[in-house]
């Protein structure tokens, strides 16, 4: 039997229609848009708060085997930057070193370079690292790492925020828009970002972590308008300090 396809005839979509469906769809991603950039800067966010963990125990580690001492870099990491043993070294050898030498020895899976880096960050290619080092905590001078004890307060005292250059500068400008300097500039790139939904990840010297908001990061506007010196004796405990404490073997 022959069926006549005729007698239904075929139809489109008419314009409308077509019109009412794109605008459905524009809808719906307006809202889970949104929602999906915001689950995935969480994702982002732990990924962060995963990394400095990682980092806070490649301090943790070296401090138990040199007796207390931070790594220490001088000359804040720049062209003639030396470690404990005194040899030249570049921040970013100095910082591969060291999670070369623990973290990979603790977790043989862990890839270095991404340790070092921030997920939403997307420059990674000219920078050492999106963590950057307190450089009051870096040096105590040329070959002379400082040891723990010598801070009033380490649970509250910023050891690593997530940034963009390799050093946090302690006391000096922020950035809370999250962006950073590009270039050679190192004005921003010593901030903490704040890119994980206004909040920065802090590594502290008792060697815990959390994420945090602008006015409660202890390394930057805890010290409005103090010097250097001032926000110093403010975090070293300066009955403790001992210029002549012994230089050491370490990085
Ligand atoms: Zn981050």
């Amino acid at each position: 039997m022959k069926e006549n396809f005729s007698a239904v005839p075929r139809r489109g979509f008419t314009l409308i229609e077509l019109l009412v469906v794109i605008a459905i769809i524009a809808i719906l991603a307006a809202i889970l848009l949104p929602a999906l950039q915001s689950a995935r800067e969480r994702a982002n966010s732990s990924s962060c708060l995963s990394n400095m963990r990682q980092l806070s125990q490649v301090y943790m580690f070296y401090n138990e085997d040199y007796k207390g001492y931070l790594p220490c870099l001088d000359n804040l990491g720049g062209a003639g930057a030396r470690n404990s043993h005194g040899e030249a070294i570049t921040a970013k050898d100095w910082l591969n070193d060291l999670v070369e030498k623990y973290l990979r020895r603790a977790k043989a899976n862990v890839t270095p370079v991404e340790v070092l880096f921030c997920p939403t960050e997307n420059e990674k290619t000219d920078i050492t690292t999106n963590y950057g080092i307190n450089y009051l905590i870096a040096t105590r001078g040329p070959g002379k790492g400082i040891k723990t004890y010598e801070f009033t307060t380490p649970s509250g005292t910023a050891m690593l925020v997530d940034n963009y250059g390799h050093l946090c500068y302690y006391g000096g400008v922020t950035n809370p828009a999250g962006k950073h300097a590009t270039g050679s500039s190192y004005g921003n790139n010593r901030a903490a970002t704040f890119r994980h939904n206004g909040r920065t990840v802090v590594g502290y010297l008792d060697f815990h972590v959390e994420a945090r908001a602008l006015e409660e990061v202890p390394c930057l506007e805890a010290y409005p308008g103090k010097s250097e010196a001032a926000i110093k004796n403010t975090i070293f405990n300066s009955g403790k300090r001992d210029d002549a404490l012994e230089t050491i073997d370490g990085m």
